[in-house]
């Protein structure tokens, strides 16, 4: 069975950039929905039992719930752990230094981040990934995510942002591109190098 992970943190942690009650919502109702709907779509067929990582691999011989909400659970539990409290900044060391060779600066990275976020169309998320050693930003529809085998860029994310309605509307409503520009404050580029580190050793 699967399960909803811990909130690293408190709910208000990441005020004011995101709001405790979206954080309540977001982790408590709807990761917790992808998590049951996931359960029950595994259920009694070939999928049970099979891990999330290896059910998001080989995602293409799985049921669409299994890829909607198989990609919403992991995507979430990502999502949770590269975001905290007295974050944002810039990162340093390796990762710092590859984002420089990949896109030039950190500004531009950025740049490309936002891009990617605000024109993702409906619902999905933007990407920043480890390509063929490269950086990369990329961005998928609904709950895919760039390790299935369907998707059109693929690679190990690093960082991951969830530009879905339900992520910003109770704070932001309609406005995205502040909602994105907020993140960039609560990013843990301490948890985002971690996974860099364990995508390239
Ligand atoms: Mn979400």
């Amino acid at each position: 069975m699967f399960e909803l992970p811990a909130l690293p943190y408190a709910h208000n942690a990441l005020e004011p950039h995101i709001d405790a009650r979206t954080m309540e919502i977001h982790h408590g109702k709807h990761h917790q929905a992808y998590v049951n709907n996931l359960n029950n779509a595994v259920k009694g067929n070939a999928a049970e039992g099979v891990s999330l990582l290896d059910l998001i691999h080989n995602i293409s011989k799985y049921t669409p719930a299994i890829r909607n909400n198989g990609g919403g659970h992991w995507n979430h539990s990502f999502f949770w752990g590269i975001m905290g409290p007295n974050a944002g900044g810039q990162p340093t060391g390796a990762l710092m230094d590859a984002i420089v060779a990949s896109f030039g600066s950190f500004d531009a990275m950025k740049e490309q981040f936002n891009s990617a976020a605000t024109t993702r169309f409906g619902s999905g998320w933007a990407w920043l990934i480890v390509h063929d050693h490269k950086l990369v930003i990329t961005s998928t529809p609904n709950q895919d995510n760039p390790l299935m085998d369907i998707a059109e860029v693929k690679g190990a994310p690093i960082l991951g942002l969830d530009v879905w309605e339900h992520a910003y509307y109770l704070h932001y409503q309609n406005r995205r591109p502040d909602y994105i520009g907020a993140f960039w404050n609560v990013v843990n580029w301490s948890a985002v190098n971690a996974h860099f580190e364990a995508a390239t050793k």
